[in-house]
């Protein structure tokens, strides 16, 4: 698979944020986010046999929870089977910008779908990683990014009690100060507020 790293943290977004757990972060990415914060993903990425990404995952085993993201791991969804069957007990969640059809959902436990907004300088794209297994999570940059998320919300008939809403920022500074606007909206619209735990604690 095409790989770009893999190490032991907490989950800092989303629904299980605070759990600790093993990202397996895939190289590549079919979009260019003016602001993505895993840049070093769209280049420079190894191929590595399936054999050798399992052995790494097995060095932390004390943990049963798989975060793989990217880039855009939803472009190696073979790859995904293949990590289920070598972990069929393990919980798996998967990071995707949404824009891929789903081939792999019996090896998932949660998509977070992060549908890109125009905010990121990509052109619109069809949402169509969409089942009972995904929650959305749509970042934040401004007061302005709200009406263009609740058009996605809305065109997708997306349910309130799947959605979070995170600031966007890369550093403790640009979290805090994005946050308050994105809290009052969440307590109007019944969505969930995620912060960005790692880049609040320090953490990768
Ligand atoms: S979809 Fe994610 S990994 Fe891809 S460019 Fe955007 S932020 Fe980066």
């Amino acid at each position: 698979m095409i790989l770009n790293e893999i190490f032991y943290s907490i989950q800092g977004e989303g629904l299980n944020i605070g759990k600790p757990a093993v990202f397996v972060r895939f190289g590549n990415c079919n979009l260019k986010c003016r602001w993505c914060d895993t840049k070093y993903t769209w280049r420079g990425n190894k191929e590595v046999a399936l054999g050798n990404v399992i052995k790494e995952i097995r060095k932390y085993k004390q943990c049963k929870h798989l975060v793989i993201t990217g880039g855009e791991p939803m472009l190696q969804q073979k790859a995904i089977l293949a990590l289920r069957k070598a972990f069929p007990k393990y919980y798996i969640e998967v990071e995707t910008n949404g824009s891929q059809p789903v081939c792999c959902f019996d090896a998932v436990d949660l998509f977070t779908v992060s549908y890109k907004t125009s905010n990121s300088g990509n052109a619109p794209y069809e949402l169509k990683t969409r089942n009972e297994k995904c929650v959305y999570k749509f970042v934040v940059g401004g007061k302005a990014d709200l009406p263009e998320i609740a058009v996605v919300i809305k065109k997708y008939k997306l349910p309130a009690n799947k959605i979070f809403l995170m600031p966007r920022g890369v550093t403790r500074a640009a979290i805090l100060k994005n946050q308050n606007f994105i809290v009052d909206y969440c307590k109007i619209k019944g969505y969930t507020f995620s912060t960005r735990l790692h880049i609040l604690l320090g953490l990768k």
